[in-house]
């Protein structure tokens, strides 16, 4: 009797596992589409070039449909900027500077000049972009002046060349006008947050509560597989910085 009364559950029990395995399969093969069909439609390709003696990080962002740029951070080595620029048919449509420390707009000139691309910077790092002659001093070196912005950016903002786009994410702290820019799965933090670091805070405009305030608040919100490109040094990942960065973890005290 308690064979016979088993055997009815025991035929139907293939049917729910049988459906368990069929939805399990279709949620990973779902994933799956998605994130090729995210890399497919992905439309930002980069190049960086190490530029200057300060070893400046400067980004080219650019819609390979298009061929329309943004250049972020032209710090130095104009002509090495505008060989991969020329070299892929870019149309450099802005110049974004993270921030205005002269080693991170020293090509600003050139770049414009040569593109006629806009330039843009957060108002708040106005006087440094004036007075790059002054701060490339008290390193002990030189630098050439830059042209003025040709508009202001402000938390929020959307820079779009082609179908990429960048938000403008307001990360002061490093500088009085430090920006981020946050693109799909990466996000451009010029001296705000470096892997395994964060920038320094003893220049003018700099304060060290500021700072962390705008990497945590900005940041650290981000996913832990967001790539960090930073303004100086090797790129990381959010989730990386979340875990080891000793100024951000638990253990930093802040
Ligand atoms: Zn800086
Ligand atoms: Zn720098």
């Amino acid at each position: 009797m308690r064979k016979a009364a088993a055997e009815p559950w025991l035929r139907w029990r293939p049917v729910p596992l049988i459906i368990m395995v069929t939805l399990t399969a279709a949620v990973l093969l779902a994933g799956v589409f998605q994130y090729s069909e995210r890399k497919k439609n992905n439309p930002m390709q980069l190049s960086r070039l190490v530029v200057g003696p300060l070893q400046v990080n400067c980004y080219i962002v650019y819609d390979e449909k298009t061929s329309e740029a943004i250049v972020i951070d032209p710090g130095d080595d104009a002509q090495d900027i505008l060989h991969v620029v020329k070299g892929k048919g870019l149309k450099v449509k802005y110049i974004v500077n993270t921030h205005a420390h002269f080693d991170h707009v020293g090509a600003n000139k050139q770049i414009k000049e040569a593109t006629g691309a806009e330039l843009l910077i957060h108002e708040a790092d106005n006087a440094l972009l004036a007075g790059t002659a002054n701060q490339a001093r008290m390193f002990g070196m030189t630098a050439p002046s830059s042209p003025k912005a040709d508009r202001f950016l402000k938390h929020g903002d959307i820079i779009k060349a082609g179908a990429l786009s960048l938000k403008v994410l307001y990360t002061p702290g490093h500088s009085a006008g430090g920006i981020c820019l946050a693109g799909d799965g990466v996000v451009f933090t010029g001296d705000a947050l470096f892997a395994g670091s964060i920038g320094r805070t003893d220049l003018p405009g700099g304060d060290l509560m500021t700072l962390i305030t705008s990497i945590k608040e900005h940041l650290m919100i981000l996913p832990d597989e967001t790539v960090v490109l930073s303004g100086h040094g090797p790129q990381s990942t959010i989730g990386d910085e979340r875990r080891e960065n000793p100024f951000l973890n638990a253990a930093s005290g802040f």
